[in-house]
């Protein structure tokens, strides 16, 4: 059973992190979750605390925030994942740091800091290419790691406390970038201002967030957890990044991590705001992003996926099916929790990621074991966790169809779901 923690190493959240405005009651509720990173011995992992996730919207910014927060410290002194792990994400940087020199925003000796540089992906990348490079990032067993490779990172929280460090100890940094940050830190403000005091003359600000409007699209509930504090739309993006002195100048959408935004942003004195960022705003609106009536229907078919998914699972079941999932990624950890699925259930995981093995999903305790054990056990049905990662995982995976396995990609839900899902 799990214990509702006793509101140790967590505050409700009263003001906006974004603009600092008062916060309503939440718009929609997912209960009471164990931290989706907590992977833990078996015995531990079902009585592991859990934690309320709410969502509020900002009715002044528009941004959609978690209503509770758990200490930064608590969820990443120890950040199980790792970038360098999965060759999508691999080639994603490699593609990132080339096209950054590409558009000219880079010289050889420029200063380029990775906020939340995790293994050093992206940073050896920029390295091959030429640049200074510098790491920050909270984790401390990653950071001893990389800058035993040579590799500096210091290991913290980015701050505009920190920029100010970084600015008198290493000078102005011509590229800063922030890859799935944003939406982890409490007070996206203070990163945001220092950005703006760390950032040169004309330098660039390269940020990737998930993109609200495809998680409430494709009903990647899943994606919904603590370590995410922040759900960004391009408007409350825009409104983030003014409240700093910056400007927009470009977004691109993405398909890494079920649907990504690509910002690139300066300072207001040296940038203008591109035509399609306008444009999705005003897309946004149309969509009604910031509607109640959208939340509440968005609720409607997570409860519709969560039943079906699982009957469907338990039909499998009935018919001697085996069952087994692939990867142990923290939105695996929610999607089992949510939907009620335990050993019971589903047999096991398994994972690339030596530090998961060994390990039990948060709160299911289902047990995680290396990607070998699928050829020994060869499982009737595979359960991909990280959906975003399907078609690199069927690939690698190719011998799991031939030998007549079926895989099963839970998320996002088709149009044809969609529709269902409304009846
Ligand atoms: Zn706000």
């Amino acid at each position: 059973m799990n214990r509702f923690n006793e509101l140790q190493d967590i505050l409700l959240r009263t003001r906006c992190g974004a603009c600092g405005a008062k916060l309503e009651a939440p718009v929609m509720s997912l209960g009471g979750v164990p931290l989706a990173n907590e992977f833990t011995h078996c015995s531990a992992a079902k009585n592991l605390p859990v934690y309320p996730l709410d969502l509020c919207l900002c009715h002044t910014c528009g941004l959609l925030q978690l209503g509770h927060l758990v200490s930064p410290s608590r969820l990443f002194s120890s950040y199980p994942y790792l970038t360098g792990t999965s060759s999508t994400m691999k080639i994603h940087f490699e593609d990132y740091a080339r096209r950054v020199i590409k558009d000219g925003a880079l010289d050889p000796g420029d200063l380029v800091v990775d906020i939340g540089s995790n293994d050093a992906t992206l940073l050896r990348c920029f390295k091959e290419l030429g640049t200074r490079i510098l790491g920050v990032d909270p984790a401390k067993n990653l950071a001893k790691q990389v800058s035993q490779q040579g590799i500096h990172v210091i290991p913290d929280f980015f701050s505009s406390r920190l920029a100010r460090r970084i600015m008198e100890e290493y000078g102005p940094a011509s590229v800063i970038t922030a890859n799935n940050v944003m939406a982890h830190v409490p007070e996206p403000s203070d990163v945001l201002k220092g950005f703006s005091l760390l950032l040169a003359p004309g330098g660039k600000v390269i940020a990737e967030v998930p993109y609200l409007a495809d998680l409430l699209a494709g009903t990647a509930f899943d994606t919904i957890y603590h370590e995410h504090v922040s759900y960004f739309s391009v408007s409350a993006l825009v409104h983030l990044f003014r409240g700093a002195g910056m400007v927009i100048e470009k977004i691109v959408r993405l398909k890494v991590h079920g649907g990504s935004l690509r910002i690139i942003a300066g300072m207001a004195t040296h940038t203008k705001t591109g035509p399609e960022v306008e444009q999705l705003v005003r897309q946004e609106s149309k969509d009604g992003l910031r509607d109640q009536v959208t939340i509440d229907l968005f609720e409607k078919r997570v409860r519709f996926f969560k039943e079906r998914f699982k009957n469907s699972l338990l039909n499998y079941k009935k018919q001697g099916k085996s069952l087994a999932a692939y990867g142990a990624p923290a939105k695996g950890s929610m999607l089992l929790f949510h939907c009620g699925i335990g050993p019971d259930i589903l047999d096991y995981t398994v994972d690339a990621n030596p530090l998961k093995q060994g390990m039990c999903m948060p709160g299911t305790a289902i047990p995680i074991f290396p990607v070998s054990r699928l050829k020994q056990d060869r499982p009737d049905l595979l359960i991909i966790l990280p959906w975003n990662m399907a078609d690199e995982i069927i690939r690698q995976e190719s011998w799991f169809s031939v030998h007549g396995g079926k895989f099963i990609i839970p998320l996002p839900l088709s149009n044809y779901d969609q529709a269902e899902a409304r009846l």
